[in-house]
Parts: structure tokens; C-alpha cells; sequence
């Protein structure tokens, strides 16, 4: 029988548990957004984390700027952001627009206050197997959910479809921290099915329905990271959910799965930098 592996309950669970330990502070912490720009999309993602934020009781700022604001303006308040000890944690929604150097604004970010563990300093620390001061969200919340099954990782051959910055690359490195052996395809890949078939887990963050039921061996273990609307409108994931579930031993929905995680783990990621700016 396919489990679900359901990153909605998951989700409740952890944000339950985070409320639960921030009642329990007198001060809390305070997670600051910038939004530049009217992305409708973006815009979206944002509310969704200022609400959840604010539903744990964490303080919850959104900065945002107009489409032509200048880089040295975004730096600037970066910096101040950096200083100012009653900020916890800072995210800078993406993707920026194209005027803006994208690597400047994300490296001006101070790594303690980097919730996102996207500078370069976290990114390192990741790839040298040693603790950032968090780990990227969507890869986190990817290894939670499968924890929280308890599906091995160690000697497992997991293989990713996809090589970005945000969910591939740190996707790949947590694995092999974990002992997981690890292939990474991406669109320059050859005879793609012939090596996802090989995956036990297989984990696919494209953004386009490109995973069928002859793509893998049956029992495989399928985690759709993917979001895209099809030709209706409706959100769908990267997996052909209804002809790979049956073949599947566990399969993340779209939406349900590694989404709710991402938020949860952006929470989780606020608290702990802000434990760490009290120990
Ligand atoms: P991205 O930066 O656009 O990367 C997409 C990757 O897919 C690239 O590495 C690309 O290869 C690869 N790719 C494209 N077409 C392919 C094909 N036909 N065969 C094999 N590989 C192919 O996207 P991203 O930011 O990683 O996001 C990927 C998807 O996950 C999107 O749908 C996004 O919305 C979703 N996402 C979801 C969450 C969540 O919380 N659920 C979080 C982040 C992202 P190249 O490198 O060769 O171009």
C-alpha cells in the first residue's frame, strides 16, 4: 500500500510544537521580509509567512519596495537590519528583479540572521558537512518529512532532479551528510528515466510535469517538490501522481507535501536563530 507522506499534519505539528515553546518566551523573535516588487506569486508566499509568523506570536516585518528600487538602497537597509539586536532573522524574497545583483543582496545578509541559509557562509559550512547556523528550508523540510516516516537514508540511492541553489544543490549535500548516495540530473541530462529508475528516492524540484510511471522502479520512494499551474489553472507538482502513487512505497502530494514543509521550516529556522542569539 502507498503512504502519503502528508506535509500538511506535519506542518501542525511543528508549528504547534514552536507556539508551545515560544509561549514559554517573554520576548520574541522578529523575522523581517523584504518584498520587492508586486509578483503576485511573491506576494502571496509572503502574507502566507507573515501569517503564520504572527499565529506562532513571532513579530513578523515586511519591507517592501517598489520594482525600480535601487541596489544600494536594499543594501543599505540590509546593513541596518544586520545591526539592529531586536532582529532575528531576515529573508529576501525571490527572485529580485533583474537591475538587481541577486548574490550582493543575499551575501550582505549577517550568516546569524541569514533564515534562509542561503550565504555563502552557510552554504559552505553545509557543503564542508559541518552545522550552518540553519539549513536551507525546502531541503530541511524534504528531510524532516522523510524522517518523520522513518525511511533510511544511509546507502540509499537518492536522485534529484534539479540543480538550483534553493532546493538541488543543498538538497544533495544534507543527503550525503546523511550517508545517502546521491545523483543530481537537471536539464542537460541524458536518458534521464534510465537513472531515476535506479533511485530508491527520488526527489524531483523542476516546475514542469516531467516524471511518469515507467520513470521509476516500483517501491521507490517519490518526493515532488515542484509547483507550476497547468493550462486550467489548477496547482500541480512535478510527478503523475495518479500513475506513480500505485507503483510507489511513499509519494509526497502537490499541493500538501514538501510545501507546508518549507514554511514550517522557515518558522522552525526563526526560533532557533533567535535561541541561539540568547545562549
Ligand atoms: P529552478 O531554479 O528553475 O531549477 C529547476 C531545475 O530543473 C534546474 O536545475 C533545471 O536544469 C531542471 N530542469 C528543467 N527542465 C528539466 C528537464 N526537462 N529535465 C531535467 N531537469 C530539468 O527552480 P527551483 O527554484 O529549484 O524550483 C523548482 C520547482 O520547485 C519549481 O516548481 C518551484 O516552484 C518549486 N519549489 C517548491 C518549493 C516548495 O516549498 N514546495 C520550494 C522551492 C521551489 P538546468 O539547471 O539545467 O536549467
Amino acid at each position: 500500500m502507498t503512504i502519503i507522506l502528508d506535509g500538511k499534519s506535519l506542518r501542525n505539528k511543528i508549528l504547534s510544537e514552536l507556539k508551545n515553546k515560544l509561549d514559554k518566551f517573554e520576548k520574541k523573535p522578529t523575522l523581517v521580509v523584504i518584498l520587492v516588487g508586486e509578483n503576485p506569486a511573491s506576494k502571496i508566499y509572503v502574507n502566507n509567512k507573515k501569517k503564520t509568523a504572527e499565529s506562532l506570536g513571532i513579530n513578523s516585518i515586511v519591507i517592501n519596495y517598489p520594482d525600480n528600487i535601487e541596489e544600494n538602497i536594499l543594501l543599505t537597509k540590509i546593513e541596518e537590519l544586520n545591526k539592529a539586536p531586536d532582529i532575528t532573522a531576515i529573508l529576501v524574497q525571490l527572485p529580485l528583479p533583474k537591475h538587481i545583483d541577486k548574490s550582493k543582496i543575499i551575501n550582505t545578509i549577517s550568516p546569524q540572521k541569514d533564515v534562509d541559509g542561503f550565504t555563502p557562509y552557510n552554504f559552505g559550512r553545509l557543503f564542508e558537512g559541518e552545522e550552518p547556523f540553519v539549513y536551507p528550508c525546502t531541503p530541511k523540510g524534504i528531510i524532516r518529512l522523510l524522517d518523520e516516516y522513518k525511511i533510511p537514508l544511509e546507502g540509499q540511492h537518492a536522485v534529484i532532479v534539479g540543480r538550483s541553489n534553493i532546493v538541488g544543490k543543498p538538497l544533495s549535500q544534507m543527503l550525503l551528510n546523511r550517508n545517502a548516495t546521491v545523483t543530481i540530473c537537471h536539464s542537460r541530462t541524458k536518458n534521464l528515466a534510465e537513472i531515476t529508475k535506479t533511485a530508491d528516492i527520488l526527489i524531483s524540484a523542476v516546475g514542469g510535469k516531467i516524471i511518469g510511471k515507467n520513470m521509476l522502479k516500483s517501491n521507490c520512494v517519490v518526493v515532488d517538490v515542484g509547483i507550476f499551474k497547468d493550462e486550467n489553472g489548477k496547482t500541480r507538482g512535478d510527478i503523475d501522481f495518479k500513475n506513480v502513487a500505485p507503483v510507489a512505497s511513499y509519494i509526497s502530494p502537490v499541493p500538501g507535501g514538501v510545501g507546508p514543509m518549507t514554511i514550517a521550516m522557515l518558522m522552525s529556522n526563526t526560533v532557533e536563530l533567535f535561541e541561539k542569539t540568547i545562549k
